[in-house]
Formats: C-alpha cells, structure tokens, sequence
C-alpha cells in the first residue's frame, strides 16, 4: 500500500513524470484557476504579440505542483514558439548551457526550473544573455582565457522556483514579470479532477469530484495523483464510475488523510505540539527539531498550513492551533502562553 507521505507529497514522484504530463492542460483556457494570473499573462501576451517582440522574461514562484511548468508551456503554445527546458541543479558550467541559448529562435521560451538552484557562475553567465541577448562564450582555459561574444535571439526566459527567498536580487530584478501561484481551492480543484477524469476516460460525479478535492492539499498534483490512485477502485469496485462513497472507500484504504496532509506536515505540526507545547516557538529550533531547512519549512510547508488554519505565525514564532490539535486528537491546551492568538473558533477556511 502507498504510504500516506508518497500519496499526498506536493512533490512530483518519479515514477509519475508520464502521468503527470499527459494531464497538462493544453490551452491557457484550460488551466483552471489562478484567474489574476492567467489575466496578467493574457495581457502580456497580446501586448507582447503586437508589438512583434518576445514577451518580457516571466518568473513564477510558489509551492510545488501548483502549475508553474505547466504555464511556462502552455505561453510557449499560445505564443507559438518552441521551448527549451532544463533545471537549475542539471546545469554544471556555462558551456552546457550555450547550445540551448544559441539555438533558440526569435521569442522562443528557455524554461529553467528550481532556477534558485543555479550556481553563481551560470548567474553571471545567464544576465547579458537576458538583458542583451549576448553570451560570452570561453574559447579556452585559465586566467588568461580568451573569450567570444555571441549574439543570440531575442528569446523570454521562464523562470520557476519553490524558494522565491533564495533567489538573489539581481535575478529576481532581471524579470520584467513575477507570478506568486496560490494554493487552489476545492472548488477549483474539483474542476481540475473532472477534466483530468475526462482525458483519463473516467466517469465522476461532480460529488465524487469534490470528496477528492478536499483532501488534495490545495494542489493540482496531489488531485491528479489522488484521481489516478482511486481509479483502478473504482473501475473494479463500482463500473468505473467515481462518486464520493466510491472516493472515501479508496482514500480510506490508502490511508489518505482527511485534510490531505502530509508526511511533512504532520511532522511540522506534532512537533510543535508534542515537542513545543503547542507553541510559540520560533522557525530555527523548529527547523531544529525536524532536521529541515527553514527556508522549505517556511515557504513550502508553512503556506498551506497556516492557510488551513493549523497554524499560525504570531510576533513570537509559530503556534499550532485548536484545530491541529483536534486533528491528532491531542487534548486542546487552555488559552495559555502565546496561544491567545489562535484562530477564531469555526472560522472558515478556504477548504472546506
Ligand atoms: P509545478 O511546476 O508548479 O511543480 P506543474 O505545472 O508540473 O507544477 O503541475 C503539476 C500537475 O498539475 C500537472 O500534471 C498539471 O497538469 C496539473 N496542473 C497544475 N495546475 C493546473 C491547473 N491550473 N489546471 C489544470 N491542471 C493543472
């Protein structure tokens, strides 16, 4: 059985990349949600189509499997251009880049995933190329290495990141357009899950969709992943067609959390229960605790948890909230040191 961690990670797994890309929606109109966004771009690419010139350079950050790669595709197909892709950590040194730049044809797009990851020296490399479409390319080694300038097209380069805090100013400066993408709600969700049933030549009850969403952790991966995991149920238990009873038995049986938590954000939040008292505690001797990085705690994990109110960020570090507590069935602590600024009792969420 799928652990719980595996199911809902926002994280693209690796046996999933095939699944993954054959439920990319293939026009801009169909990517659901994300509507400030979609506009912005929508704006941007009729400015940039009539003026004839390549669209600005574009960076999209936010939590994974939200749709970044997916936009940066899907400009490439409403701009009619080809793109390139490749990531941050893949690229070793300059030259292993040069090929893909010289390549690209006018108002192509070269995408570069986990772009936070790029070492200083592509950095550096990559700002004429962006501010003057030029390289400079080393011909040999050595201090006194010669170098060759080369022209290349005018092209848009589409960054992504997970980690918008470790990208360093003058990159973030050299993109004329930044995109922050949000967790999605259910209701959104439950759109994505029907299209993806649709191409998967699936049967959903529009409450079957929703029962899914819910537990999708805000994200479009997560739903897909889950859709692909209860379709087999489905097909063997109730002639293929996906209502709520037939989700809830599936999810049930794999373990899924009803909140779509998870591994990561449970260990996040009985840590601060169990090891904290429920908070405040800053993010260090969080990150501390958990063996992380307090960057990813923050800006992947934190998001989502504040956002379905398990969590709070107050003057004195992080604190769980009545609901977390509930949800591990922890006795709810009373209105004690720091905790006073806990959520107001039922309030709504975005999810549910
Ligand atoms: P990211 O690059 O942010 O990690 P991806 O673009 O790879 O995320 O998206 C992950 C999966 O979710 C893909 O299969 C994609 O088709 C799907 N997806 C993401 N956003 C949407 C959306 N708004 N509408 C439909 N499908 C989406």
């Amino acid at each position: 059985m799928a652990r719980r961690t595996e199911v809902t990670t926002p994280e693209i797994l690796p046996q999933e990349t095939r699944a993954d890309a054959s439920l990319r929606p293939e026009r801009l109109e169909h990517f659901v949600g994300q509507d400030a966004v979609k506009e912005g771009l929508r704006i941007s690419i009729e400015a940039a189509t009539k003026r004839g010139d390549p669209l600005d350079h574009i960076l999209f950050h936010g939590p994974p499997g939200l749709g970044k790669t997916t936009l940066a595709m899907l400009l490439a197909r409403e701009m009619a251009v080809n793109i390139t892709s490749t990531s941050g950590p893949v690229i070793e040194k300059p030259a292993d880049l040069v090929g893909a730049l010289t390549n690209l044809r006018a108002g192509d797009i070269l995408f570069i995933d986990e772009i936070h990851r790029l070492r200083p020296v592509i950095e550096e490399f990559l700002y004429p190329a962006m501010e003057d479409f030029k390289v400079e390319v080393r011909l040999s080694e050595g201090p006194k290495a010669q170098t060759m300038t080369m022209a290349v097209e005018p092209f848009t380069l589409v960054g992504a990141t997970t980690r918008f805090g470790l990208l360093t100013a003058p990159m973030r400066a050299r993109f004329g357009i930044t995109e922050r993408l949000d967790f999605y709600s259910s209701r959104d969700l439950a759109r994505i899950i029907e299209r993806s049933a649709r191409v998967l030549d699936l049967e959903a009850t529009s409450a079957g969709a929703v029962e899914l969403a819910r537990r999708a952790r805000g994200t479009p991966r997560v739903a897909n992943r889950l859709l692909r995991r209860v379709r087999d149920f489905a097909q063997v238990r109730a002639d293929g067609v996906l209502d709520a009873a037939v989700v809830r038995d599936a999810l049930k049986l794999l373990n899924v959390d009803e909140y779509g938590l998870d591994g990561m954000d449970v260990r996040i939040l009985l840590a601060i229960i169990d090891n904290f008292g429920g908070g405040p505690v800053g993010l260090n001797s969080l990150a501390v605790a958990l063996g992380e990085d307090s960057g990813t705690i923050e800006e992947v994990y934190e998001p989502f948890l504040i956002q379905e109110g398990f969590m709070m960020r107050g003057p004195r570090g992080r604190v769980a909230t009545d609901k977390a507590f509930r949800r591990f069935g922890r006795p709810v602590p009373d209105q004690g040191e720091g905790r006073e600024d806990g959520p107001v009792a039922g309030q709504p969420t975005l999810f549910n």
